[in-house]
């Protein structure tokens, strides 16, 4: 039978019509400003293959993606190696989710990308805060003369969001002054019935878990951990989510992809856990 429905190939699942969609999952591939290795640009692509390896069937959540409703919209059309029209198709993109009552949920490419979410995010919700998951801080001024970089992302966002409103897990990597600025951050837990706008950074695991990704920092997370994490935090209200930074060329087992796409199927129950 020919394919009459418009979406070629989707996340395990997420094969909702766009109407009825509570979460819209749509890929950013773009990777210009990885400090260290590129290559996320490839991940969207990679974990739509690898996903149909996963059972849609959660035992941690005794949840079925089966039985929620995500849209994937394929991959945003960004310009590479020019981040501001980059960051502004992703507000975009972002803002007109929000406008139609959706979650967006983006797979990056690099963590620069966050930021144009954030944005939409922020104009829509004024009292808006940040769970940010990562090796690093990314709280940089600028990274070799770029202020639009993935390690200054978090810098910018605390121009849109103060800076006790932004909440910190797994950070391991940055320079003193970043730290400084770290401290400054907002105290866990983090409050129940606020807006929130959950990055993660998939290097925030160790990288003997996921190795595939651009800037890879020993001393992290394992599966679990941030599992546990996540699952902790089910009850807040998420309304917009990512997951960035998975390279999958760099791990020739395919583990980091399958890892990942476990992950986002974990992240898509944990949105939807109040829909039930
Ligand atoms: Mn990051
Ligand atoms: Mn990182």
């Amino acid at each position: 039978m020919i394919n009459k429905t418009g979406n070629i190939q989707t996340f395990l699942g997420c094969d909702a019509a766009y109407e009825d969609a509570k979460i819209v999952l749509f890929g950013v591939p773009y990777d210009s400003t990885t400090t260290n290795r590129p290559g996320t640009r490839f991940a969207p692509a990679a974990m739509r293959s690898e996903s149909y390896g996963l059972e849609t069937f959660s035992p941690y959540q005794n949840a079925d993606l089966e039985n929620v409703t995500v849209y994937d919209a394929g991959e945003l059309e960004v310009p590479f190696g020019r981040p501001e029209p980059m960051l502004e198709a992703v507000e975009n993109a972002v803002a007109e989710i929000l406008e139609d009552d959706k979650i967006p949920l983006m797979i990056g490419g690099e963590h620069l990308i966050t930021l144009g979410a954030v944005r939409a995010c922020a104009a829509k919700y004024p009292d808006l805060h940040i769970i940010h998951f990562d090796a690093h801080t990314d709280l940089r001024e600028e990274y070799l003369g770029e202020e639009l970089s993935h390690s200054t992302v978090m810098r910018h966002c605390l121009r849109l969001v103060d800076a006790s409103k932004i909440y910190q897990f797994g950070i391991r990597s940055g320079t003193k002054e970043e730290f400084q600025l770290a401290r400054t951050l907002g105290e866990k837990p983090v409050p129940q019935d606020v807006p929130i706008y959950l990055t993660l950074d998939l290097d925030v695991l160790d990288p003997s878990a996921l190795p595939g990704t651009g800037t890879p920092e020993a001393g992290g997370w394992s599966f679990l951990d941030l599992l546990e994490t996540l699952l902790s935090m089910k009850n807040l209200n998420i309304i917009g989510c990512d997951i960035m930074e998975l390279a999958p060329n760099y791990d020739h087992s395919g583990i980091s992809t399958a890892t990942a796409c476990k992950i986002l199927r974990e992240l898509i129950l944990i949105l939807t856990a109040k829909e039930k």
